[in-house]
């Protein structure tokens, strides 16, 4: 085959498309250029980038194009066309990453479908409203793996989350960062929604592209479905209003308002102040009141990412997917 390493890292990048943040967390750490001259280590190396990316390996052992296997597996929402060929990108990175995750969740239990409600009612049970840290730990407890990707397939970040299934298993990827939680929040649950509403078919993803603040279902019924489940999740109700007195309510004005009705309603602040911006479209004012509910700002990666952690065994990989796996997470090997 005698393709050199560089020259087949270039056919990844340039004829697959895939980032070079990518086929870096992908690289193995044994790789040196003595292997270079090893045919065993060279098929070995091939091998391991499709298992992690999500390629067909024999498309690699040529010098030709490049195929991913989940071509058209992925169900985009907020997505029209694909000019670049995004789909099979995304949706085979996020198969090949979340089953390796799933590998490190061993013994969960199957998912059942449960109402918007009845979640929200077993999470409160004990606990005064629903934020980021509850989401998480309720996927985590059913056996659904939420990571923050720190790596992204794509050079150019259109992605807010993705949810995959397989099996009877489903993992969650969120792509957008945020300062607060609150609009991170806001995509665990309506990824959730997508879950536990059965949107997803045995080996499928949804991929959603659009932001909190470009939220507009439209006239897509699983859009709409999952919005909704993700509010009630959170609120308690399918559609909350939040009204502030006064036209031009400041930001204060709101922060108070969201930490007055949230602790009566059992609602997080935060997402409050999203409903209102939601409603309203006063996203600046929406997104200032996050600094006055919160006091400081926060990495929103770093607290799914490090709850991630916690909770992934490790363990259960090969060294080399458990590199990749840190990789991808931003968490530096220890
Ligand atoms: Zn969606």
């Amino acid at each position: 085959m005698t393709e050199n390493a560089a020259d087949f890292k270039a056919r990844l990048i340039r004829r697959a498309g895939l980032s070079e943040a990518a086929v870096d967390a992908a690289w193995p750490e044994w790789w040196s250029d003595a292997a270079e001259a090893s045919p065993s280590a060279n098929a070995e190396l091939r091998f391991t980038l499709a298992r992690k990316l999500g390629l067909d390996p024999r498309s690699l052992m040529g010098k030709g194009q490049p195929k991913f296997i989940w071509d058209d597996s992925a169900r985009f929402k907020g997505f029209s066309g694909d000019p670049s060929g995004e789909r099979p990108i995304l949706s085979s990175f996020g198969m090949a990453l979340c089953r390796m995750l799933l590998g490190a969740v061993p013994d969960a239990i199957p998912v059942e479908p449960i109402s918007a409600l009845r979640l929200r009612k077993s999470i409160l049970s004990g606990r005064q409203d629903i934020g980021l840290l509850e989401l998480l730990s309720t996927a985590w407890a059913m056996g659904i793996p939420v990571i923050h990707l720190r790596v992204y397939p794509l050079t150019a970040k259109r992605m807010s989350a993705m949810s995959v299934r397989l099996g009877e298993r489903f993992a969650i990827l969120v792509a957008r960062d945020a300062m607060y939680p609150a609009p991170v929040a806001f995509h665990v649950a309506h990824e959730l929604g997508h879950i536990f509403l059965g949107h997803l078919q045995d080996g499928h993803s949804i991929v959603d592209l659009e932001s909190i603040d470009e939220l507009s279902s439209g006239a897509d019924p699983e859009e709409q479905a999952a919005d909704a489940y993700a509010l009630e999740l959170l609120t308690g109700r399918p559609s909350p209003e939040v009204v502030v007195e006064g036209p031009g309510a400041g930001a204060r004005q709101l922060a108070n308002e969201a930490i007055r009705v949230g602790q009566i309603e059992h609602i997080e602040p935060g997402t409050l102040a999203m409903v209102y911006g939601h409603a309203t479209k006063a996203w600046p004012t929406a997104m200032a009141s996050l600094r006055h509910i919160y006091g400081q700002p926060m990495d929103a990666w770093r607290v799914i990412n490090q709850v991630a952690l916690r909770q992934l065994d490790l363990s259960q990989l090969n060294d080399e997917s458990e590199a990749f796996v840190r990789a991808v997470m931003g968490a530096t090997h220890g």
